[in-house]
């Protein structure tokens, strides 16, 4: 069978597989923007963003990817005079930090290993007799599916007083996120990973601190993703065009969501993230992240040299993987476990994987690993 590439099963970290409820909504008539009922719609979304972040923050939708919210957050907040830190322990973390030095004369890079945490003790060390103003830092790392206890490195900034600024692009609507008890002044996240919509929306959620920063603060640093335009009245104004197709699609998304309920989300995701990790162990393969941290919404597996290869070969099974990026380019597989990914996908990666390993002659254990993907299945099943 030739599978194209308009049937391939999207096991990457976003965009992620549409249910077939959102890909009809996306084909709905286009809404005008400024029309009662799509800002209805809108405010829907934007609200639900925030109950999914553990808030009632107020979020601010751009039009363009998450790294549009990236950098409204930054140009909105930071000054060329902002001394900023940047715990960078993958590629969007560091794309955090170099959004930073467009917008800051001063920022401070603190680097931790690609596939380990940030813990309570490196913010401790790297705040250390230090003064800083804003922080910046991922919640978890698509790169190298490292989730970062924000718990406690939230805890550790607030005793600073920092202002924080932290990527949920793939955490929101897929694992635990709390705004408010950790304190988070700008959460961004995106429509295309764990929310379940297509790409193209984005969100920054801003504590009151945040927003009365903002307030004493002229305008921000770039136009179109300044938040200022965003709020009139402490509301969300629109003042461009809205990717209303996107909206309406992500409002169908968040639909599912409350219907499936967030915590059994949660717990799925962390399921079929257990079941990938025992799948890909099982074969003998190692993954990248450090026990213990490992994300719930993407895996990051070591296949040196060949990881590409079993990218291009998942393709004519009809999957298709992730390669690595950056510095780990060539070297890992990243499998995405993120929205509607269940057990039938799961296995059917894992499978997929197997197979691809024997064709390109990699060692490992074959057929153990859909064995133990199984496995978590059916341990949950007789529970
Ligand atoms: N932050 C994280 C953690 C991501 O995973 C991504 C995309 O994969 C982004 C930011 C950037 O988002 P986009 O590619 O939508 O601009």
């Amino acid at each position: 069978m030739k599978y194209d590439d308009e049937d391939l099963l999207l096991l990457t970290p976003g965009p992620v597989e549409l249910h077939p409820r959102n890909s009809q909504a996306l084909s709905s008539p286009v809404r005008y923007h400024r029309e009662k009922s799509f800002l209805d719609d809108l405010m829907f979304v934007t609200q639900s963003v925030s109950k999914l972040e553990g808030t009632d923050n107020l979020t601010v939708p751009i039009t363009g990817s998450g790294t549009a919210a990236m950098d409204a957050a930054v140009s909105s907040m930071v000054r060329r005079s902002s001394k900023v830190i940047s715990f960078i322990n993958g590629v969007f973390s560091e794309r955090l930090y170099n959004i930073s030095r467009y917008y800051s004369d001063s920022v401070t890079p603190y680097y931790k290993e690609w596939g380990k945490a940030i813990t309570r003790e490196d913010v401790r060390s790297a705040l250390e007799d230090k003064e800083y103003d804003f922080v910046t830092i991922v919640h978890n790392e698509t790169s190298t599916g490292v989730l970062n206890p924000m718990d406690e490195i939230m805890e550790e900034i607030n005793k600073r007083g920092l202002i924080s600024i932290v990527d949920g692009v793939t955490s929101v609507g897929g694992d635990r996120v709390e705004v408010d008890k950790w304190g988070i002044d700008a959460m961004i996240t995106a429509s295309q990973k764990c929310l379940g919509g297509p790409p193209g929306m984005s969100f920054v959620t801003l504590s009151d601190r945040a927003l009365s920063l903002i307030k004493k603060i002229d305008r921000g640093q770039s136009y179109y993703v300044d938040v200022r335009n965003y709020i009139k009245d402490g509301k969300i104004d629109i003042p461009f065009t809205t990717a209303t197709p996107l909206v309406i699609a992500l409002k169908e998304a968040i639909n599912m969501i409350y219907e499936e309920g967030l915590d059994r989300r949660i717990s799925r995701h962390r399921l079929m993230g257990k079941a990938v990790r025992s799948g890909a162990q099982a074969m003998g393969l190692d993954l990248l992240a450090e026990r213990g941290y490992e994300s719930n919404t993407v895996t990051a597996i070591k296949i040196p040299e060949k990881a590409d290869q079993v990218v291009s070969q998942g393709k004519r099974y009809g999957v298709l993987f992730a390669g690595g990026q950056g510095k780990l380019a060539g070297t890992i597989l990243r499998i995405g476990h993120m929205n509607i990914i269940g057990e039938r996908e799961v296995l059917t990666g894992i499978s997929v994987l197997d197979a691809v390993l024997t064709e390109l002659g990699i060692e490992h254990s074959a057929g153990s690993g859909t064995l133990a993907a199984q496995q978590e299945f059916s341990m949950l099943a007789s529970e």
